[in-house]
């Protein structure tokens, strides 16, 4: 799946919902997270980002690595 990191922190801008065909962003407490098994790869969230926050998991820059497990751990504690 596609992944949100820290570049949302305290932004949450929110134009990703609006393209995300499958509606499986979700808004947090400081950010939003994808949700792992809801996200098609379809890809459409990742250039409206403005800050680019977003990243195909596997593609997530280093210094944000914890970010894809934290779209995970996010779901899990609901
Ligand atoms: Fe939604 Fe597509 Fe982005 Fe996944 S890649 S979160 S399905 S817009």
């Amino acid at each position: 799946p596609y992944i949100i990191a820290e570049p949302c922190v305290d932004v949450k801008d929110k134009a990703c919902i609006e393209e995300c065909p499958v509606d499986c962003i979700y808004e947090g407490g400081r950010m939003l997270y994808i949700h792992p098994d809801e996200c098609v790869d379809c890809g459409a969230c990742e250039p409206v980002c403005p800050v680019e926050a977003i990243f195909y998991e596997d593609d997530t820059p280093d210094q944000w690595g914890g970010y894809v497990n934290a779209n995970v751990d996010f779901f899990d504690e609901l």
